[in-house]
């Protein structure tokens, strides 16, 4: 999962606004209970402040029963991870801007495999479409393998 590998670069200000122990992996289960648990966001600075509630916007809402902890908030960063990607942005450029945009410090190298298993997958759920004489699907699928791959 390419949500395991995102990290805050502010965890200890996090951690610091908590009062305990908080793991620095974004989509830790302990730190996205923390994030939910109306800490006090006033009191970060404004640039951080900014990324937490940015990444609070775009990861964290779903109205699931067991939110943050049921799933949505890592499936939302990997396909976040594809969008930037079929926008045109590199593996670098993704990396930076998760930086900016949410204070997420991830290894360009991370998204480059990401996105290459990513591409293996849809390879496969392309073979099977066609299999099945599904061509619409088989299609819709290489047109996204291409949009990741150019
Ligand atoms: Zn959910």
């Amino acid at each position: 999962m390419i949500a395991d590998r995102a990290r805050f670069r502010h965890a200890k200000k996090l951690e610091r606004l908590a009062g305990y122990r908080l793991p620095e992996l974004a989509f830790s289960g302990t730190m996205l209970e923390a994030l939910c648990s109306r800490l006090n966001y006033d009191a970060l600075d404004f640039g951080v402040r900014d990324r937490i509630l940015a990444f609070f916007d775009e990861f964290l809402r779903c109205n699931c029963k067991d939110s943050p902890l049921c799933g949505c908030p890592e499936k939302k960063f990997a396909q976040k991870v594809i969008e930037l990607r079929k926008n045109g942005l590199d593996h670098r450029q993704i990396a930076a801007f998760m930086l900016d945009e949410y204070g997420i410090e991830i290894f360009p190298a991370d998204v480059l495999s990401f996105l290459e298993e990513s591409v293996h997958v849809l390879e496969a759920i392309s073979d099977v479409a066609r299999l099945q004489g599904r061509a619409e699907l088989a299609k819709k699928t290489d047109d996204e393998i291409r949009l990741i791959e150019r």
